[in-house]
């Protein structure tokens, strides 16, 4: 019985993993196609300041709606594309259309845009961002890349080069998920980033188990100030969240309390009726 059983979960083991590994292969296809065929698109979800309670930017996010399986996460489809090779050309798509859109904006205000740490490590990743801004005439400030902790585990001169470069077109940086990774301080020092974004495991906690994660908060926060780098919370859901990060005095808030990423179309109308004004979810149901 004992060999039956583990004969059973032996095939159990196996089938399940060809079905995954079939799974990612169909996948990894059909992104492959949605790329070709402009299934792919951006939302822009807004980053509020504290002080001023205005609009300082949007955050690009990229979204697929798969036509079997319905919308796919980015969380699900970003690991593949990188697996594949596909997230240099998904990158760039990503990079020109942010851009593009950004341009078009009513108010000059921020794009941020999400670089894969595989994009990051490719040598073409400058001269991309210089095109995608030459072809869109997007003020370099108003572009700011968001690149995760993860880019630091090869690191070596090559991504020093590239942040020196990119730092001299102009562009901002910020250090997205802060926290969560392998959190090495010395990259902070070097690494020429304008913010932190505090993850949202960080803020999701903060009220419930105020003293341990606010505590943390509070010391990104007074690192970041000392370094002369602004800070993100992301996450904010609630009121209650909202009032005790403005209180631990991050600079800038991004979450579902000021507003679910938008579609183009819905940020210039937003733009057009509101400006850059911030409006707490509790008012945005009209
Ligand atoms: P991220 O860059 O940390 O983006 C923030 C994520 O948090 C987004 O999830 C956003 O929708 C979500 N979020 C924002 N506010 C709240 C909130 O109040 N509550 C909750 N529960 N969630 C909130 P999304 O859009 O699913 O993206 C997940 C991740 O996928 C992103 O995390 C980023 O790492 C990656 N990603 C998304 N778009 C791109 C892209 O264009 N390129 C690359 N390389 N990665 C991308
Ligand atoms: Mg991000
Ligand atoms: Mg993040
Ligand atoms: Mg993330």
């Amino acid at each position: 019985a004992a060999k039956g059983d583990g004969r059973g979960i032996h095939r159990f083991y196996s089938s399940e993993m060809h079905a995954n590994a079939e799974d990612r292969r169909q996948l990894e296809e059909d992104l492959r196609h949605a790329l070709a065929s402009d299934a792919l698109y951006l939302v822009y979800q807004p980053v509020v300041s504290s002080t001023t309670e205005r609009i300082t930017g949007y955050e690009a996010l990229l979204r697929w709606n798969h036509p079997v399986r319905g919308a796919i996460s980015p969380a699900v489809f970003i690991p593949i594309a990188e697996e594949s090779g596909l997230i240099g050309p998904l990158g760039e798509w990503v990079l020109r259309t942010a851009c593009r859109d950004a341009a078009q904006w009513i108010e000059d205000i921020r794009v941020a845009v999400n670089v894969s740490p595989i994009q990051f490590a490719s040598p073409g990743l400058p001269s991309l961002v210089m095109s995608a801004l030459a072809a869109s005439q997007l003020a370099p400030e108003r572009l700011e890349l968001e690149i995760t902790e993860s880019v630091f585990l090869n690191d070596d001169d090559g991504t020093d080069a590239t942040f020196a470069r990119l730092k001299s077109l102009g562009v901002r940086l910020a250090l997205d998920d802060f926290g969560t990774g392998y959190s090495s301080l010395g990259y902070l020092k070097k690494s020429p980033f304008d913010k932190i974004k505090i993850d949202q495991s960080f803020v999701r906690g903060a009220v419930v188990e105020s003293s341990r994660n606010g505590a943390i908060i509070k010391a990104i926060v007074n690192l970041a100030e000392a370094l002369g780098m602004d800070t993100t919370a992301e996450g904010a859901e609630t009121q209650d969240e909202l009032a005790l990060i403005r209180n631990l005095g991050c600079s800038h808030i991004q979450g579902y309390v000021y507003g679910r990423p938008l579609e183009m179309q819905e940020v210039l109308e937003r733009q057009r009726i509101h400006g850059t004004v911030a409006l707490t979810e509790g008012f945005q149901s009209s």
